[in-house]
């Protein structure tokens, strides 16, 4: 067989196992169960295990090798599929199978004892197993680069082209511009949070509510569907099968309307793929960076705009009437962007949000950069809250235990949520030009902007870099100012227009 067939057949194989492991995963996540799952997990791991030993296998890392040194005869789409795999190789082979063992041994032990660390506000309890992980990302890197910066090659990890000088550039921004403007908002806006908001909402209707969004939205029910889920996310094998969830609160129902817009954009990426990618490795949205853009740019720009509600508001107050039937539009536009000082990411505005991510971002290059101790860590935490947030957790459940990310090793992710956000408001600034934004919006025309995005980002999946999309979409490559300067004028507008 051709090298070129025995890639693509080997690359077939995998992709079969790797629908079965991820239909399985959907089902562990939503319906599963409890007592399923020692079973499950001992045949999953049969599974993966084939699926590892062929990816790892002589005829499959041979075929990459060979089509990696030739990819300058290969056809563009070629040529991406090829340096993917062997991007993919690279971080496995490279590092000792037993080094490798022991590490997710570590980090199964690590989210066990995060979750029991943080349920009992012991930060104690979690920070051996934070210094391990620490120890062993930075020895790990040097197996994969010769390289005296390892935070460089994790930011490079989850979103490729990024570096701490590009990310410093982009934080800096942020510090300098929005760190004051968060406070002079937070100043002049009114004391009392609005009652609608905490109110109580019903389950099903609320539920009612996303299916009518997911309408809205086009999104294709035929290829998709919803259910609930502890922590809302989207799912996808390839461009005929993307499903999401969310989550139903009583108290807040917010956390179901936004989550489920985030999670469409999500969706209509991954749906928006060309299906002539769904047969190689290139049929998933190409970056986290990117990826968040377009959930944001749903869930923030479009979903947290007023003309979009100044056409859906009527259906929410219908669904809602005693909770709503007293509250104007313009007070529903300030209650969906109210502005606060909070302890938890997750729960942060559109405004903060970036503040919480910039504290990550500061502690992460510490602890990999400036070799800072784990047992200052939470001073630092606080210290940085206080200064940019004013406000400090009482509890280290509240502060650095918060996230899972750490427990699972993922240093370098977090900043890419904030990239996120700030890659949208770029698209935001050239998609202005042109479409006339506001009035499709006031019109419940989502159909031109749905298509921008797949013409422009979506269909192209893993072919173009997030740096390239950048450039060839907005004509420059990233820009921060874009960010600052949509998040100025939309909260200057709504707090201190006075
Ligand atoms: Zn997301």
């Amino acid at each position: 067989m051709q090298t070129w067939d025995r890639f693509k057949a080997i690359q077939k194989k995998l992709k079969a196992y790797s629908l079965a492991l991820n239909i399985a995963s959907w089902d562990s996540n939503t319906e599963a169960p409890k007592k399923c799952f020692p079973y499950r997990a001992e045949m999953l791991s049969i599974i993966s295990g084939e699926s590892f030993a062929l990816e790892t296998s002589p005829e499959y890392v041979g075929a990459v090798e060979a089509m990696y040194e030739a990819r300058e005869n290969l056809s563009a789409q070629d040529r991406e599929e090829v340096i993917q795999a062997k991007r993919t190789l690279d971080k496995i082979l490279k590092i000792p199978k037993d080094v490798y063992t022991d590490y997710v041994k570590l980090l199964n032990m690590s989210q066990r004892i995060w979750e029991d660390a943080k349920e009992n506000d012991d930060y104690d309890l979690f920070k051996p197993y934070l210094e391990k992980i620490v120890a062993t990302q930075k020895q790990l890197v040097t197996y994969r680069h010769d390289t005296s910066d390892p935070y460089n090659v994790l930011l490079d990890d989850f979103e490729a082209g990024m570096s701490m000088e590009k990310y410093d550039a982009f934080f800096d921004a942020i510090k300098t511009e929005l760190v004051p403007f968060v406070k002079e908002v937070l100043a002049a806006r009114p004391n009392k949070k609005p009652a609608f908001i905490e109110a109580f909402y019903d389950k099903a209707d609320q539920k009612r509510f996303v299916e009518k969004l997911m309408a809205i939205f086009q999104y294709d029910t035929d290829r998709g569907l919803l259910k609930e889920s502890v922590h809302p996310f989207t799912w996808n094998t390839h461009s005929q099968d993307v499903r999401f969830t969310v989550r139903y609160l009583e108290n807040f129902v917010f956390s179901s309307i936004f989550a489920a817009i985030h999670e469409l954009g999500h969706a209509l990426y991954e749906m928006n793929i060309a299906e002539a990618l769904d047969t190689t490795n290139l049929n998933t949205g190409t970056s986290m960076g990117i990826h968040e853009s377009q959930s944001r740019f749903y869930e923030n720009i479009i979903g947290r705009d007023k003309a979009f509600w100044s056409k859906h508001y009527q259906a929410l107050q219908d669904m809602f009437p005693k909770q709503l039937s007293d509250v104007s539009l313009d007070d529903f536009y300030l209650g969906i962007n109210w502005v606060e000082e909070s302890c938890i990411r997750v729960e942060a505005d559109e405004l903060t949000y970036p503040l919480h991510i910039l504290i990550r971002y500061e502690m992460e290059r510490a602890i990999f950069n400036d070799g800072i101790d784990v047992e200052t860590l939470p001073k630092l935490w606080n210290h940085k809250m206080k200064t940019y947030l004013n406000i400090e957790p009482s509890t280290a459940s509240e502060g650095i235990l918060q996230d899972v990310h750490w427990s699972g090793g993922a240093f370098g992710y977090f900043p890419t949520y904030a990239l996120g956000s700030a890659y949208a408001a770029q698209f935001y600034d050239t998609m202005q030009k042109d479409l006339d934004f506001t009035a499709l919006l006031e019109a419940g025309d989502l159909k031109p902007i749905n298509d921008w995005l797949k013409d422009k980002i979506h269909q192209f999946g893993k072919l173009k870099s997030p740096e390239q999309l950048l450039l060839d979409v907005t004509g420059e490559p990233f820009n921060p100012q874009y960010y600052i300067r949509y998040l100025k004028e939309k909260y200057r507008a709504l707090y201190l227009k006075g």
